[in-house]
């Protein structure tokens, strides 16, 4: 008789085995954020929908077809979160944290959407998102880019990632530019395949990111957003340009690029692999001047991105380039085997870690032989395993062994134990 409940399809376990990779992952983005002044935010993983509905808005896959909507038991309509940047703004204008001010934020957490799963492709996924409020010059979105490039060599993943840059314009300019849009499409409607006629009727920008090769030729000729643009928007785009040259950073002009949701004006960006298939997209962000406002806010500039966690883990994966030493997670395993000994192995290995608490010490529990105690001081990949038999023990000694290097076994005084370990584990 087997009927075990198992997870959710597309909702994934984090297992032990992969969560040094996460930490390592989620280390080094922490780091990163600190050293540019970046604040941590927190938020509820549950919202009203109608804050995801207003900000993604209607006419998006996210709230036509991937939300996970509810009723709780007040007759609230709820959704899990399928992005932060909603959250988050509303957050920031609750406790009022946009009056007035400038705010560089991050957060991470889980991200849930009904979509089909495959691979990079899951139900519940993990974002890294950054949100800035208050500044509307295009320094900030320079310092959003330049700071993902300072990640990717960090990660060692510079030479898989390419950047798309666009500029939408104004919202204004975006409309004229749709009005224009839509007239030739509509004058070749019954060359275009049911999804875009669909989206022609509905969110005609959204044609742009078709990924029909019949459409794509037909955009071949279709008017271009750049011609549309207004001059403020231009010259954002110029200044951020320049920015990002004189970095050294590279970039792929894409008037193609016009991102899933609504909220987007002006810069748009996203890092993207052909090392992954079809989700080649670890990180997408852009400037939102239009959210806080239409979230019933005083109107405040905005630009940010998130990154998908499981696709740069596949990433780094793929490229093979995880330090080995993040896999490492354990220094010193500490046995003990006869009379008192696992109590001495427990008094020694706190004693340690009161000594050196940088130290990762596992204590073995649970008895059995030397050798199985040695069995487990392998797979647990310390460095070195600390022996404590009866002899041992009385004596006030400990015996050291090398589980990786070829060195010989020793004994030292349990005092001197410590600056053994200072000279030879730091
Ligand atoms: P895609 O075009 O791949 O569906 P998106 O435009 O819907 O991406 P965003 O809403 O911009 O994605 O989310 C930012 C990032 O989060 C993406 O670039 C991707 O790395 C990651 N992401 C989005 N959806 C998923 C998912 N279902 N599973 C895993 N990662 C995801
Ligand atoms: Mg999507």
């Amino acid at each position: 008789m087997s009927n075990k409940i198992q997870a959710i399809r597309g909702m994934n376990d984090i297992l032990p085995a992969q969560s040094p990779v996460w930490q390592y992952l989620e280390g080094t983005v922490k780091d990163l954020l600190a050293s540019y002044g970046y604040d941590e935010i927190r938020m509820p993983i549950v919202e009203q929908t109608a804050l995801f509905k207003r900000s993604i808005g209607e006419v998006t896959d996210i709230v036509e077809k991937e939300m996970y909507t509810f009723e709780d038991r007040n007759g609230d309509s709820l959704t899990l979160r399928p992005e932060g940047t909603a959250s988050c703004v509303r957050a920031c204008e609750e406790a009022g944290l946009l009056y007035n001010q400038t705010q560089r934020l991050w957060y991470t957490g889980p991200m849930f959407r009904h979509e089909r799963p495959q691979k990079g492709r899951y139900r519940q996924f993990y974002q890294i998102g950054v949100e800035t409020f208050g500044m509307a010059t295009p320094d900030v979105d320079a310092e959003l880019i330049l700071m993902t490039a300072r990640l990717w060599q960090q990660l060692g993943l510079a030479e898989a990632v390419t950047l798309q840059l666009n500029t939408l314009g104004s919202n204004e300019a975006r409309a004229r530019y749709r009005d224009a849009l839509v007239d030739y499409l509509s004058a070749r409607k019954d060359q275009l395949d049911e999804d875009s006629q669909r989206r022609l009727e509905t969110n005609p920008l959204r044609v742009l990111d078709s990924k029909n090769p019949e459409t794509q030729a037909l955009l071949a000729d279709a008017p271009e957003l750049h011609d549309y643009l207004d001059d403020e928007s231009r010259e954002d785009f110029a200044t951020l340009r320049s920015i990002l040259d004189a970095a050294g950073v590279k970039y792929e002009i894409n008037q193609r690029l016009v991102r899933g949701l609504d909220y987007y004006c002006k810069t748009v960006f996203e890092w993207v692999t052909d090392k992954l298939g079809a989700q080649g997209t670890v990180c997408a962000g852009g400037r939102y001047d239009g959210l806080v406002e239409q979230l019933g806010g005083k109107a405040t500039p905005a630009v940010g991105f998130a990154m998908g966690v499981e696709r740069l883990i596949l990433l780094l994966e793929t490229l093979d380039v995880i330090p080995q030493e993040v896999m490492q997670t354990v220094d010193i395993y500490v046995c003990g085997v006869g009379e008192g000994a696992a109590k001495a192995a427990l008094l020694l290995s706190d004693q340690l870690r009161g000594e050196q608490p940088w130290l990762r010490i596992q204590t073995h529990c649970g008895g059995g032989s030397f050798k199985s105690q040695m069995k487990k001081a392998d797979k647990s990949g310390a460095l070195i395993a600390l022996l404590l038999g009866e002899s041992e023990i009385e004596a006030g000694q400990v015996t050291v062994k090398d589980l990786r290097g070829g060195a010989d076994q020793q004994t030292l005084t349990q005092a001197g134990l410590s600056d053994w370990l200072k000279e030879h584990l730091n």
